[in-house]
């Protein structure tokens, strides 16, 4: 299981909550125990994933596009992936929006007037304070665009050109989304893989095709480690101690 991060911006404000906000947010699973009107919430939304290639060269299948949006849906929205903090929005409704040449998932998230902070959070929001909106999600199979095998293992390097094409890989078999978050402006993309099963790791080390890690490099005549992180790949030779 492979956990991924992406943010989007948040676009253009919704307005006035419709009649059809109010019946997604009244009908979501675990819903509001008393109901909302469109006097109780304030609504916006964000463009996250989509089907064109991210900065961490990943991308969506254009077909699993309404399947992460129905994964969001009542997903609690927090400020700066403060998991300490309760969630101040929650995800609901939405729809795919062609943006450019790609296709978006565009969600919106409600959060309540009455709150003591709701006009903070609206303030920094509308005023640009708060412009991204943050999902991570995890997915199973980083599939290759140029040999379809898992890209953590085969030989092509997202980022790099392959017969004058850009390498890049699907996210396939996407599991969950975790939660999502509000970030400032220029929010520094992380690692691109990390590793779920409680520790978090850096980078994903990848055997060298057809052997280990001990194989020796063909460029460089001596046995080198490589590891991938940032969506970049990096090379350490072996130093046998002792
Ligand atoms: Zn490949």
């Amino acid at each position: 299981m492979i956990h991924q991060t992406l943010s989007g911006p948040l676009v253009k404000a919704a307005g006035v909550p419709s009649d059809q906000d109010v019946r997604l947010i009244n009908s979501l699973g675990n819903p509001p125990p008393v109901p909302v009107s469109e006097r109780d919430v304030y609504v916006r939304r964000c463009r996250l994933a989509g089907d064109a290639v991210d900065a961490y060269h990943g991308c969506f299948h254009t077909d699993d596009l309404p399947k992460l949006l129905s994964m969001i849906q009542g997903a609690p929205l927090l400020v700066g992936h403060d998991k300490r903090s309760l969630g101040v929005a929650r995800f609901f409704g939405g729809e795919i929006e062609q943006h450019g040449e790609h296709n978006y998932v565009m969600p919106h998230f409600y959060w309540l007037r009455g709150h003591s902070s709701a006009e903070d959070l609206r303030v920094a929001i509308d005023g640009g304070l708060y412009c991204e909106a943050s999902i991570s999600f995890c997915y199973e199979m980083p599939t290759c665009s140029v040999c379809g095998k898992d890209i953590r293992t085969c030989e092509h390097l997202p980022g790099s050109l392959e017969a004058g094409k850009q390498v890049f890989y699907y996210y396939d078999r996407v599991v969950a989304v975790l939660e999502g978050s509000l970030v400032y402006r220029g929010a520094e993309p992380g690692t691109g893989f990390s590793l779920q099963r409680g520790t978090t790791v850096a980078g994903v080390a990848s055997q060298n095709p057809g052997g280990g890690m001990d194989d020796t490099d063909q460029r460089f005549g001596i046995p080198t480690l490589r590891v991938k992180r940032h969506g970049k790949w990096y090379q350490a030779p072996l130093i046998e101690e002792g």
